[in-house]
């Protein structure tokens, strides 16, 4: 056989990519850049029982659901995983994500670190990307002028920096929002490095008959 890695019928799956980072870091410009550069990236939509802000849209920012749905959906077992944020629930969709990986395209959950945690327990492969401000007052000075939060819900989200900080060691990727293009290319060559890991190409490229089944380790004693 005489197969090349460009056959149209060789489909090397998508990488389940999580960015987690403190609220306001600019998780969702830094996404928003990337997936329209870059259309072979798409981005998970979460389910939520919070409601919708102004503005947002269902089914493309979040499913909204209420929580007795959200918590049938646990049950039915159709979230890869889920977490309560703020006291409300939210939620990765099973399906979808399968879907796109299956044919090849990146995805990116914009999930919490509790999330990332067990995504890393489905996807023992999964890329885990860290986003950080590039400092304290940064942070605060974003949440400030996105208005999105209340005075207490602010102060309850940079509370929770440290905590979420602690979960950093289960992160594969540390990336600093010094500037959104250079934090957007950074995770897009991140993605780029992992789809090259030999770990997730070499399987795809035996099965298609590009490489020989696996000969002995010349390394090891018979
Ligand atoms: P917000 O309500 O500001 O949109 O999101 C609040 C938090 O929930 C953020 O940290 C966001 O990353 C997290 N989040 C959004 N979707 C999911 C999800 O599907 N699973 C988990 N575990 N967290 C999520």
């Amino acid at each position: 056989m005489n197969r090349k890695i460009d056959d149209d019928s060789i489909i090397v799956p998508g990488i389940p990519v999580v960015i987690s980072g403190p609220s306001g870091v600019g998780k969702g410009t830094i996404i928003a850049t990337l997936v329209e550069r870059h259309q072979e990236i798409s981005v998970s939509v979460s389910m939520t029982s919070r409601p919708p802000r102004p503005g947002e849209r269902d089914h493309v920012d979040y499913i909204f659901v209420d929580r007795r749905t959200f918590l049938r959906h646990i049950e039915e077992g159709s979230l890869l995983e889920w977490a309560e944020v703020y006291g409300q629930l939210y939620g990765t969709p099973k399906a979808p994500l399968l879907r796109n990986l299956e044919a090849g395209r990146d995805v990116i959950m914009a999930i919490d670190v509790q999330g990332g945690v067990s995504v890393r327990k489905n996807f023992p492969s999964a890329c885990l990307i860290f986003v950080l401000p590039p400092s304290r007052d940064d942070l605060e000075a974003r949440l400030r002028r996105r208005g999105t939060e209340s005075e207490e819900e602010m102060r309850q989200r940079l509370e929770k920096v440290d905590w979420e900080l602690t979960f950093l060691r289960h992160y594969d990727y540390l990336v600093v929002n010094r500037s959104v293009d250079r934090a957007a290319e950074q995770i897009r060559t991140i993605i780029q490095a992992e789809r090259c890991r030999r770990q997730h190409l070499e399987p795809v490229l035996r099965k298609a008959g590009i490489l020989p089944e696996l000969p002995p380790d010349p390394t090891r004693d018979s």
